[in-house]
């Protein structure tokens, strides 16, 4: 088998040699344990801070060790009673072209859906906006909500589910082709290009345009420039569910220690507090006892098509990397997914 291994940990934004592609026997399962060929794997942003050793929510990946990350493949061998030969499935089997688990951590996919939608739409990155939104953002109709990574699998399911609750939605994103992509492929009411604008100052007052009534709910994906220009537009009794911060995994400045610059913090709780805003941080891992549910709810108006969405399919295991580094920079179109077979 192929697989990707973690070679070098990162200084910054990961480049090529912190890479490696590897041939390696391919596994034979044991007990309880199923071989699965992976057809789709997923690239998602939390990647990233399995290559740091920085103390975080979960283990790092260790040098010389494959690549976290979830796939979607067919049985190829099977010592688990739930499990057959030529099943589609869904488990962690890592940036490789075959994987073994043991059947408690496999999902067999639904019928009648492309198998990709389990990597986005309809599997994680999916479920994460919808957790996010419906349990800490709380939209209640003619309510004004704001996303960054608008267009990519969390912000455009979080913008997607705001606007069927009758909420005015509006999408930071990077890019006049994005921008277009949230307003007529997502159904934004508004879109604004966070790269035009060189400070937040001046994304600010887009913003502001954009949200006549104030922001009730900022769904947190980016950090960085795009918080900054948000937080002094939330409206009293406002909620922001905090989900990721990418404009800050290559920059090093999540690492436990206070970034440059001049001490943000006091401004940061002073409007906390005098907003009464409520801020809330979520890891969708320990959430999947509500997975049923939002499948229940989500896949149906995806199969009608009410709840679109976009994937970015790369081509071999050999091009995951670039893809990866991609994704970091926003290159990405939509969820971003490497073909293996
Ligand atoms: P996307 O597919 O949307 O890809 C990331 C996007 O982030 C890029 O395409 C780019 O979009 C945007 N971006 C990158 N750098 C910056 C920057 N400096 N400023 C603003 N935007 C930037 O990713 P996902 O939908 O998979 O994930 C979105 C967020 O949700 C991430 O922060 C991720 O870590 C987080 N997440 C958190 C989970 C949790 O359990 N809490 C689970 C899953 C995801 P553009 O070009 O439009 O700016």
């Amino acid at each position: 088998m192929n697989c990707i291994t973690l070679a070098a940990r990162p200084q910054g934004a990961p480049k090529d040699s912190d890479f490696k592609l590897e041939m390696r026997d391919i596994p034979t399962p044991g007990d309880g344990e199923v071989l699965v060929r992976v057809h789709y794997m997923s690239l998602d942003p939390y990647m990233r801070g399995r290559m740091d050793d920085a103390k975080s929510y979960a283990e790092p990946v260790p040098i010389g060790g494959i690549m976290e990350g979830g796939g979607v493949g067919e049985v190829i061998a099977s010592n688990h009673p739930q499990f057959s030969t030529g099943d589609m499935v869904f488990g962690m089997f890592g940036w490789t072209t075959h994987g073994v688990q043991h059947g408690t951590m496999l999902r067999k996919l639904p019928d009648g859906m492309p198998i990709t939608t389990a990597l986005g739409v309809l599997g994680m990155p999916g479920f994460t906006g919808w957790y996010g939104l419906t349990e800490i953002g709380k939209p209640k109709e003619g309510e004004t909500l704001v996303v960054a990574a608008a267009t990519g699998p969390v912000g455009s399911m979080v913008g997607q589910i705001a606007k069927s609750r009758g909420l005015r939605t509006v999408a930071i994103a990077g890019g006049a082709e994005k921008c277009k992509l949230a307003t007529a492929t997502f159904g934004f009411d508004a879109a604004i290009d966070h790269r035009a604008f060189d400070d937040a100052r001046s994304l600010r007052k887009a913003i502001a345009e954009a949200a006549p009534d104030g922001i009730d709910i900022y769904f947190e994906n980016v950090g960085g420039k795009v918080f900054e220009a948000v937080l002094p537009l939330m409206n009293r009794f406002g909620r922001i569910p905090v989900c990721g911060m990418i404009s800050g995994y290559n920059t090093g400045a999540l690492g436990g220690t206070a970034g440059e610059g001049p001490d943000k913090f006091p401004v940061f709780w002073r409007t906390l507090l005098v907003k009464h805003l409520l801020a809330q941080g979520f890891i969708i891992s320990n959430h999947w006892d509500r997975f049923a549910e939002f499948v229940g709810e989500v896949a149906p108006l995806v199969a009608s098509g009410k709840i679109a969405y976009l994937e970015d399919i790369a081509e071999g295991l050999d091009n995951a990397p670039g893809a990866f580094m991609g994704l970091l920079e926003g290159r990405n179109v939509g969820k971003q997914i490497v073909k293996l077979i």
